[in-house]
This record gives structure tokens, C-alpha cells and sequence, in this order.
């Protein structure tokens, strides 16, 4: 997944430009820039990528999430759904607004369970947020389908799935509005970035004034803006969008690597009759940024990742024991661990957390293993890789 492996000449071209002028920020400044809108240009790149109307560039992909949220008036007291297994960044967003997550089961596509979503709605739920975890999707038609019939917005997270499709339209595109990062991990980056998508109007007006400090935009002095309402600052840097504007450009050569390392690992852990691979929705292709599979149980998932480290296989992970993707270790939810008060709303919205169980997410987890298609791999490096993880998972599952 991650583009920082194949930073290059691209790269630095479109930073020096940027270095050239010394024009930082994205907005104003427009007789020093010589022409150069780094941000500007890769908002349109992204509309083409994405195949959407709207793009907002914004700092971070917590930033997509919460500037998302708000943007379609999500705040206090709503309760937003949410699938347990995802990043911390997706409670932070909806937190950040005095907002309620509602954490509900995933399915075998390791995305939200439609069934499960239907059985957490209120009469306070504001949203659905779908996290298209490791380059794959949920079941999009069923979670558009129960949107419509409560009349509730979907938010789409695609941080980890910039690439795939579903029924041919591109991740991100399916929701109310989507949300992207181009943290440093990610498949394409700017170092530190994000991004909002939508096709309505004003959702994105909204993005675009409340990622800065509510300025209307409108003129060419920032002094002499209006602010229809109050914002704050989640603007991206000149210098993060150039980086993303070569990635982006790249983004068709590193699905294709993707998909080819992918192909070759996959193709060798078929030999194994007890992996399952993980549930990929009809009409729906993956932007190959992981491969995701499961054993027949917790047991041989954590021999079998141990047994892939002993033999220098890196980048695989069991994400049950994860601090950072899986409810399980997330104590200072749990146990509100906030800097400072949060209001009583909150807290009692988050009671349930106290004693709630997710068995069958449990049961996903446990056994699922993600490994981390890497870009720089050359073949010969896959096919090694492939062969030993078949010798070592084939082995684990012998010795019981
Ligand atoms: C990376 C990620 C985020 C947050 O992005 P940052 O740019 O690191 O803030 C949000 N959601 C998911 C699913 C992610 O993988």
C-alpha cells in the first residue's frame, strides 16, 4: 500500500516548484505563486480519480472524517454508527463534534454487518460511517438500501481503500460523502493530508468554508471574506499537496503493482484448503492494498503470525491484538480517558461500552490475517515471500 516506497523524480519536481516560490499555503498569494496550485490542481485531479463533483483537500484524514461529519450537520447528542474494527481516528472524528459512536458488529467482509447496523438505530441516529478497512469494502448495496429507509446519511471512510471499485464506481464515491487520508502510510500520500468528497453542493461549500476558520472564499482578499459560520484550520500545505499531486498521477501504476503482487500471494495460499479469504461483496474489486485471509481459529492466527516473523516475513498483521484498529484494546474509550470534560450526553451514549460484547466480531478477528501488499516488492521477492508463508502456515496448521 504505501506510495512513500516509490517517492521520487515526480515528487520532487512538483515540491520544488512549490519551493521555488515559497508560496506555502494554498490560499492568496496569488502575483508570488507563478501560476502554482498544488492544492487547486490535485482537488481536480482527485474529481477525475474519483469520478466526483466536489473534492475539499483538508490536513488530515481524521480532519476528512470530522469535517465530513460536520459539513452535513452531524454534533451533540446524534449517535453515529460505526464499525469496531476500523482506526481510533473514527470515534476521535465523531467525538471531536460532541457526537455519539455507536459501535456495531462487522461481517466476513470485515466492513459493517448491514443486519447489525438495522438493530443499533435510534431515534438519535444521525449516520452511518462505512470503513472500507484494507483495500476492501462492505456490503454496499444493503447499507444504501437501510440509509434510504431511515432516512440517515452514509459516510464512507476509503482511507485504506483509495483504488477499489464497487459496481464500477470508485470507493469513497458511494456515500453522501467520503473521506480520504494521505497520511505516510497510506497508498497514495502527501506526507500529511485528506480529503472530503462529495457530490452535493453544499456539503462541500460547507467543507471548504469550515476547514478554514469559515471563510466564504469569495473575492481575492482573505482580510475582506465573510464567515457564514465559525470553521477552524484543517487546510492542507502547499508543500503536502504537491507530494500528492505526483502520487495521484501515479495512482493507476501502484493499483497495477498492487494487483499483481496480490495475484501471486493469493495464488499460493489457495494450495491451503483451510484459509478463507476474506468476503469481497458482489460487483466489487479491491484496490489490492492488503490480502486478507482467515484460519480456522484464534489459536492457529496467533501461532501462525508468530511463525511468520520467525521466518523474517514482515507486514502481516492479527489485528485482535492491535492497539490501534480494533475495539478489544481501545480501554481509553471504554474508560473515557478524555484531556478534558465531555458532556454528560456523551457519556451516558457511551455507557454501553462498559459491558458490551462483539462476539462476532470476535470471531472475524480472531482468525483474519492482513498482510501489507508493498509496492517495491520485485517478483522474484513476491514469489520467495509466497512460497514461505505457504511452508510456514502449512506447518502451523500440521503441528496444531
Ligand atoms: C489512516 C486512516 C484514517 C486517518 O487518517 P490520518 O490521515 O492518519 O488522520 C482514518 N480512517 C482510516 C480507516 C485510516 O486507515
Amino acid at each position: 500500500m504505501p506510495g512513500f516506497e516509490l517517492f521520487g523524480k515526480q515528487e520532487r519536481n512538483e515540491v520544488n516548484d512549490v519551493l521555488d516560490n515559497g508560496v506555502l499555503m494554498r490560499y492568496g498569494f496569488d502575483a508570488f505563486r507563478n501560476g502554482h496550485w498544488k492544492a487547486k490542481t490535485l482537488e481536480q485531479e482527485l474529481k477525475n480519480t474519483l469520478q466526483t463533483k466536489y473534492v475539499q483537500l483538508v490536513s488530515s484524514g481524521t480532519a476528512a472524517v470530522s469535517v465530513a461529519l460536520a459539513s452535513a450537520g452531524v454534533g451533540a447528542g446524534d449517535e453515529v454508527i460505526m464499525p469496531t474494527f476500523t482506526f481510533v481516528a473514527s470515534f476521535e472524528a465523531i467525538m471531536m463534534l460532541g457526537a455519539i459512536p455507536v459501535l456495531v458488529d462487522i461481517d466476513d467482509t470485515l466492513a459493517l454487518d448491514p443486519g447489525a447496523v438495522e438493530k443499533a438505530i435510534t431515534v438519535k441516529t444521525k449516520a452511518v460511517m462505512v470503513v472500507q478497512m484494507c483495500g476492501s469494502m462492505g456490503r454496499m448495496d444493503a447499507l444504501q438500501i437501510i440509509c434510504k429507509k431511515y432516512g440517515l446519511l452514509l459516510i464512507e471512510d476509503a482511507c485504506q481503500a483509495i483504488g477499489g471499485t464497487f459496481n464500477g464506481k470508485p470507493l469513497g464515491s458511494l456515500g453522501d460523502l467520503g473521506c480520504f487520508s494521505f497520511d505516510f502510510v497510506k497508498t497514495i500520500t502527501c506526507g500529511e493530508g485528506g480529503a472530503v468528497i462529495t457530490n452535493k453542493e453544499d456539503y462541500y461549500l460547507n467543507a471548504d468554508h469550515y476547514s478554514d476558520h469559515g471563510h466564504d472564499h469569495i473575492g481575492h482578499d482573505r482580510g475582506a471574506e465573510t464567515h457564514p459560520f465559525w470553521g477552524y484550520n484543517f487546510r492542507i500545505s502547499e508543500l503536502n499537496a504537491a507530494v500528492g499531486l505526483a502520487q495521484v498521477r501515479r495512482l493507476p501504476e501502484f493499483i497495477e503493482i498492487q494487483k499483481k503482487n496480490y495475484a501471486i500471494l493469493r495464488d499460493a495460499l489457495s494450495q491451503i484448503p483451510e484459509i478463507i479469504f476474506r468476503t469481497v461483496p458482489d460487483g466489487g474489486e479491491e484496490s489490492y492494498a492488503f490480502l486478507n485471509f482467515y484460519l480456522p481459529d484464534l489459536k492457529m492466527a496467533n501461532k501462525s503470525i508468530q511463525a511468520l516473523k520467525l521466518a523474517g516475513i514482515d507486514g502481516c498483521f492479527h489485528y485482535y491484538n492491535n492497539h490501534w484498529h480494533y475495539i478489544r484494546k481501545w480501554e481509553h474509550l471504554k474508560n473515557l480517558k478524555s484531556l478534558f470534560p465531555i458532556s454528560n450526553e456523551v457519556k451516558e451514549g457511551l455507557t454501553y461500552l462498559q459491558n458490551r460484547t462483539f462476539e462476532q466480531s470476535d470471531e472475524f478477528i480472531s482468525r483474519n490475517i492482513s498482510c501489507l501488499i508493498k509496492l517495491s516488492w520485485t517478483e522474484q521477492e513476491v514469489r520467495d515471500r509466497a512460497s514461505k508463508m505457504v511452508e510456514v502456515i502449512s506447518h502451523t496448521l500440521k503441528t496444531n
